[in-house]
């Protein structure tokens, strides 16, 4: 793989466009997403009196970014009591309205595209192109949900028990208040996504982004108000996850979470105790399998996308693959090969296929994760280091061969840049080895017969499979539900599911004429007769 440490870009007009490892010194605030000015305009967005600020720097050269000022309890409180009086007047608009809004902030997006996209690059360290797939899929999802309101949304007539005389209509229902509490892999579709198709339901939302990508947060809430949705309808908090996020789960009407399985599980018991729904997107150990007729040059591809992208933290990325014996050298070959023609580096521009890791905790992670192997007997094809010379929390896309289920990164999420290589002789044990572990996220499988691999599929215990794709099939496809299995959580995110946990189901029968029960002195015996004649007679005329 190569660095691009030499030639630097000039500064463009759109903002800095810094190529090769930045200078520790290099001038953050020169960005134009991020000057002073506009942080400030950021950050007073949140409810948050305590006066306690936490420094957020930037991954790319360690350099401050910003100062965010920290909520207490009593902020969380007021968050939600202002959310609940702007919920009030939200859930009395149209869904036309709403969906009018969706479709302002779905333009909002594209428009400020450079904008958001160096605010990612600078507090997330990612690369570029990877930053690019976030305002992609929150314009995606805005637009999908506003083209698709009236069909989730709108009161459905249903078959009533007495044909004719029983009028059924099913009403769906916001639930309040959701709490939204996401990850700083994704800073800005995780904080957003999934509360666009709450608000379209008439909720309100209070926010607790990740605390290391507050600003890519603040920044969508922002967009939300310049498209018109009402102020107080969306508030953010900021704070420790194990301080804020039981604050938020103690007040929510619904609960959407997005992060890891530990802290999944704590929030289920929270909502649990409460009896409150909650949604829990949560980690994955993806598999990747290529049969043997597979197109391995396409398979190779797909592979680079599915192990690096955001240097693989990215919950569908795939850190376990299962080749056929057949296509196995081919494979290995082609994907090595490419992974070593990456580039790497810390700049804002779009030339580079990885960027950094996003903390110390993940290089840690990762360093950890290689270093068992490598000392357990794997061998490493490509990578395996870390590169501080690009920046301090740089790591190389790495290949493993040979990892057996003694290693951590047999079966635990590395959450990094890794991925090991499995040998199969069988597509039955594939699958098996596949399913193995608690997980069922994500999974990918490439073949040129497209019929068989969507057989295989459904053997495959994940939420989502992408067939001749790494997952950018599912995940860009918004009709299509996506979630994990298992200790990958609960409920589904995107399409009807998406926005149908967002809504209690109200069911609203009218009786007309016939009341039940005995009628004109008919004794309960001879009423019981009729009806059990009625039942009959529904079933020989097909109803339901
Ligand atoms: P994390 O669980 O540590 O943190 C996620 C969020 O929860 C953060 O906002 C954090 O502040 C908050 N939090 C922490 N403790 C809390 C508590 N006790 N109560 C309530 N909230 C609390 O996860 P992470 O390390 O930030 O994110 C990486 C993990 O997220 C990985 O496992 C990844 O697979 C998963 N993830 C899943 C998806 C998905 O859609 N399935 C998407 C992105 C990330």
């Amino acid at each position: 793989m190569s660095d691009r440490n030499s030639d630097r870009n000039p500064t463009s007009a759109g903002g800095p466009l810094v190529d090769g490892p930045l200078d520790p010194e290099h001038d953050v605030a020169a960005s134009y997403a991020l000057e002073p000015e506009h942080v400030a305009s950021l950050t007073r967005r949140l409810v948050a009196t305590t006066g306690r600020t936490v420094e957020v720097r930037t991954p790319l050269t360690g350099a401050p970014l910003a100062h965010v000022p920290q909520s207490s309890a009593e902020d969380v409180e007021q968050a939600f009591a202002r959310a609940r009086r702007a919920q009030e007047a939200w859930a009395r608009t149209s869904v036309g309205e709403r969906a009018a809004a969706l479709l302002r902030l779905h333009d909002l997006i594209l428009d400020r595209q450079d904008e958001i996209i160096d605010l990612i690059v600078w507090e997330s360290g990612k690369a570029r192109k990877h930053a690019f797939d976030e305002p992609l899929h929150v314009a995606l999802t805005a637009r999908y949900y506003a083209r698709t309101a009236h069909q989730h949304l709108d009161t459905r007539r249903g078959q009533g028990v007495v044909p004719g005389l029983t009028r059924i209509d099913v009403n769906r229902v916001p639930k309040g208040v959701v709490g939204v509490i996401s990850p700083w892999n994704y800073p800005f579709t995780m904080a957003l996504c999934d509360g666009l198709p709450a608000l379209l339901a008439g909720n309100a939302v209070v926010a607790k982004p990740d605390a290391q990508t507050m600003l890519s947060a603040l920044y969508a809430a922002q967009l939300l108000e310049e498209a018109g949705f009402p102020a107080d309808l969306w508030s953010v908090v900021a704070g420790p996850g194990s301080e804020i996020g039981p604050e938020l789960v103690a007040r929510a009407d619904y609960v959407c979470f997005t992060g890891s399985t530990a802290t999944g599980r704590r929030v289920a018991q929270g909502c649990a105790d409460r009896l409150i729904g909650c949604s829990l997107e949560l980690g994955g150990k993806n598999p990747f399998l290529v049969l043997r007729d597979a197109d391995v040059e396409r398979a190779a591809e797909g592979a680079v996308r599915a192990v690096f992208s955001n240097a693989g933290q990215l919950c569908v990325s795939s850190e376990r693959m299962f080749v056929a014996d057949q296509v196995y050298d081919r494979f290995v070959e082609r994907f090595v090969s490419r992974t070593e023609s990456m580039t790497l580096g810390a700049t804002l521009d779009w030339g580079n296929d990885m960027g950094s890791l996003i903390s110390q905790q993940q290089l840690d992670t990762v360093t950890a994760h290689v270093d068992d192997a490598v000392a357990k007997g794997a061998r490493v094809l490509t990578g395996g280091r870390a590169r501080p010379d690009l920046g301090p929390f740089f790591y190389e896309p790495t290949v493993l061969e040979d990892v057996t289920p003694e290693m951590t990164c047999f079966g635990e999420e590395t959450f990094g840049p890794v991925v090991s290589l499995y040998r199969f002789h069988d597509e039955a044990d594939a699958v098996a080895r596949a399913n193995a572990g608690d997980y069922g996220l994500n999974a990918s499988i490439y073949s040129r017969d497209t019929a068989r691999a969507r057989d295989l599929a459904r053997q495959v215990k994940c939420g989502t499979v992408n067939v001749n794709e790494a997952f950018a099939a599912t995940f860009a496809s918004l009709d299509a539900p996506m979630g994990g299995m298992r200790a990958s959580g609960l409920g589904r995110r995107q399409g009807a599911e998406g926005i149908a946990r967002f809504t209690e189901t109200q069911s609203v029968a009218t009786q007309r004429l016939l009341r039940f029960g005995p009628v004109l002195g008919m004794s309960d015996d001879t009423y019981a007769k009729v009806m059990t004649a009625n039942l009959r007679l529904m079933k020989k005329l097909g109803r339901a």
